[in-house]
């Protein structure tokens, strides 16, 4: 690397730092490429890190106290009332992401990956330029294009700091608990923040547009949710939307329309709009170059991340489908291997997805809409929690878990789960379904008793025949 006249040379470039870009740049350099990663913030991490995965976590963890503490009264457990200390619960996910950070530069460090702050935008297919940087211009053999994604506004009303009007990143910097809070979109970043909001004591409504919550997931899977949540949330409208908002000093004057076009006006101390997100691709110069973006703005790329432009790959967000972190840092590892010259490409047969709600849902594979949709047949093997021990002694027994299986072949092609600790028995699923495991290995491979992973054993022996807390079906019909 030579660096002078503030340019700099380099092998690999890796624009943008999140889950993606630093995999990429890790592995590069694991490889033995010469790597640099740019980020308009000083420590790897992005979204996921400083305004995503991490932080609602840390505060849906404490969410998940708070409810299990109000569940608990009903297994004899009385909580008084906690007092919350919201200057203390941010300055834990401060820790938690702090923590996380300076981990990931140590590691950069120990590479010998060298982490410049800039904000790129590309020159041609070989050269960026840099602002808000010391170094003006970077030149490469190779550039991973990384940069994510950014939360999609309300029509016409871009985020404002220190609006009542919200994206996820700044309802999760809990400036405070609003007392009314709307949550605009029922997909899963509004339902794990609403959450988190309702659990700590602010009034939650949720409006829709469309006719369902977390569209894409299976409707049995959600169901024990929305029972949930009809008890947590003072409401939940579909086929609803926002058609005007008015932000005044003391509050948000909202106006939505149901799907019979009826008016109703709702004052709210603040809004958080999760509508969705969008690529950052806007700004990166990428018509000097020849990469070529989708109808939505989302990168190009082939199952090897290479994007139409030979010397530049996209990963993660910006290079679309599913937008999560360990998509992402799959798709920067891949790159990284295929530009230093190995044979890799994104070979995935099943992406978990995980809904941390109280109680979560996880899914990975195949949904039977999917399967419907497609015509592939699958037979369904249900196991409900309410006959696992494991799920009575948490009082969890309203969980269920469901196994779809290839019924030509005995492979598991799907699994779903709704209930606690979804987030880790989905896993299994992840393995089983990329070891091209039957369901007989599942039903057969001994889980430990008492705990929930016994409800992926037991689904997968209804589908051979032998299920133990379960009637098979021929002796459950007779
Ligand atoms: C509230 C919330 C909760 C989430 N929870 C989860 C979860 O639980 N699990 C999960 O898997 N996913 C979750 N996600 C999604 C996850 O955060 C993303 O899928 C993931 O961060 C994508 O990683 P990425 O590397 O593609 O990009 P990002 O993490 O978006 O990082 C992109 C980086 O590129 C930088 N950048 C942008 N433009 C430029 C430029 N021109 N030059 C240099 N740098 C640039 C950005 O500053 C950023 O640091 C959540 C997202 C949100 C918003």
């Amino acid at each position: 690397m030579v660096m002078g006249d503030m340019e700099l040379n380099t092998e690999l470039l890796v624009i943008g730092s999140g889950p993606g870009g630093y995999a990429a740049a890790f592995r590069a350099a694991d490889l033995g490429l010469d790597v640099t990663l740019v980020d308009p913030r000083p420590r790897p991490g992005g979204v996921c890190l400083f305004e995503g995965c991490i932080p609602s976590k840390t505060g849906l963890h404490l969410a998940e106290l708070l409810l299990d503490t109000r569940h608990a009264a009903s297994q004899g457990l009385h909580f008084t009332e906690p007092r919350i200390d919201l200057a203390e619960v941010r300055a834990w996910k401060q820790q938690v992401i702090d923590s996380m950070a300076d981990g990931l530069v140590q590691l950069a460090r120990k590479r010998g990956v060298q982490l410049i702050q800039g904000i790129a935008r590309f020159e041609d297919s070989t050269t960026v330029r840099l602002e808000h940087s010391e170094i003006r211009r970077v030149r490469f053999r190779h550039a991973v294009i990384a940069t994510g994604s950014r939360p999609l506004a309300y029509p016409g009303r871009g985020f404002r700091p220190g609006s009542r009007i919200m994206s996820s990143s700044e309802a999760l910097m809990l400036n405070d608990i609003p007392a009314r809070l709307l949550v605009i979109g029922g997909g899963y970043v509004g339902l794990e923040l609403g959450t988190l909001y309702a659990a700590f004591g602010s009034k939650v409504q949720v409006v829709e547009m469309g006719d369902r919550l977390l569209a894409g997931v299976d409707l049995d899977l959600v169901a024990p949710l929305r029972r949930r949540l009809d008890g947590l949330f003072e409401s939940i409208s579909l086929r609803t939307r926002v058609t005007t908002m008015q932000e005044g000093e003391n509050g948000v004057e909202v106006q939505v329309q149901d799907e019979n076009g009826g008016l109703e006006n709702r004052f709210f101390d603040r809004v958080l709009v999760a509508i969705g997100r969008q690529a950052n691709t806007a700004d990166l110069g990428l018509n000097k170059t020849a990469v070529r973006l989708d109808s939505r703005s989302f990168i190009q790329i082939n199952d090897q991340q290479q994007t139409a432009d030979r010397s530049i790959s996209a990963v993660g967000d910006v290079a679309g489908g599913i937008m999560l972190a360990h998509k992402a840092t799959r798709e920067g590892r891949v790159a990284a291997e295929v530009i230093a010259g190995e044979k890799s490409s994104f070979d995935v047969r099943a992406i978990p997805a995980v809904v941390y709600t109280d109680p979560q849902i996880a899914w990975c594979g195949l949904t039977e809409e999917l399967a419907e949709k497609d015509g592939v047949p699958v037979a369904v093997q249900k196991f409900p929690w309410k006959y696992s021990g494991r799920a009575q002694t948490m009082g969890a027994s309203d969980g269920f878990t469901k196994v779809l299986v290839n019924p030509e072949d005995g492979r598991i092609v799907g699994v779903g789960v709704v209930g606690r600790n979804a987030e880790g028995l989905i896993a299994e699923g992840v393995l089983a379904i990329e070891m091209g495991a039957l369901a007989e290995d599942m039903a057969l491979s001994l889980h430990p008793h008492p705990t929930l992973s016994e409800t992926e054993a037991e689904a997968a022996e209804i589908f051979i025949g032998s299920p133990t807390h379960i009637l098979p079906k021929k002796i459950g019909k007779s």
